[in-house]
């Protein structure tokens, strides 16, 4: 955690993530979810690795996707929104009216230091603690964009 900036290992160029164990961020994502099938605590928090996972790697997205999206993570995480209402939310919002996604020519990565990112999150040595670690992971990036 903290600065994740180091000239001898690769990082992710969207949020920062060293990668001391040859992943992506989107390798590590898609392994986080595989293991909600034998993690049900992990399974009831999917919506907070889904969020975290986009905000912080939004270049692919809308930027009102993404706005629309912290606003749904801060509401689930204070208890102010169910996560029927956030999905009711998101299908008003995107049943083909708006895009969700940016064209592909209006994509551009900006690197962004996030203080944790799904090289924290990400353990597979130690999938104890994983449900844990993705609600820290969801809470640290409310701190950083509140
Ligand atoms: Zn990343």
């Amino acid at each position: 955690m903290g600065e994740q900036i180091d000239m001898d290992v690769p990082n992710c160029s969207e949020c920062g993530a060293l990668s001391h164990d040859g992943l992506t961020c989107r390798e590590r994502f898609h392994a986080l979810l595989a293991m909600e099938g034998q993690d049900p605590e992990l399974a009831s928090r999917h919506f907070l690795t889904v969020a975290c996972y986009n905000l912080q790697h939004p270049s692919q997205f809308a930027p009102e996707a993404i706005d629309g999206l912290r606003i749904s993570l801060k509401g689930f995480l204070d208890g102010t929104m169910a996560i029927e209402e956030i999905r009711r939310r998101t299908s008003a919002e995107y049943d083909g009216q708006k895009k969700v996604l940016r064209p592909a020519w209006r994509q551009q990565v900006i690197l962004n230091i996030w203080k944790m990112t799904t090289a924290d999150v990400y353990r597979p040595f130690q999938p104890r603690g994983t449900a844990d670690r993705v609600k820290q992971w969801a809470e640290s990036i409310l701190l950083e964009i509140p």
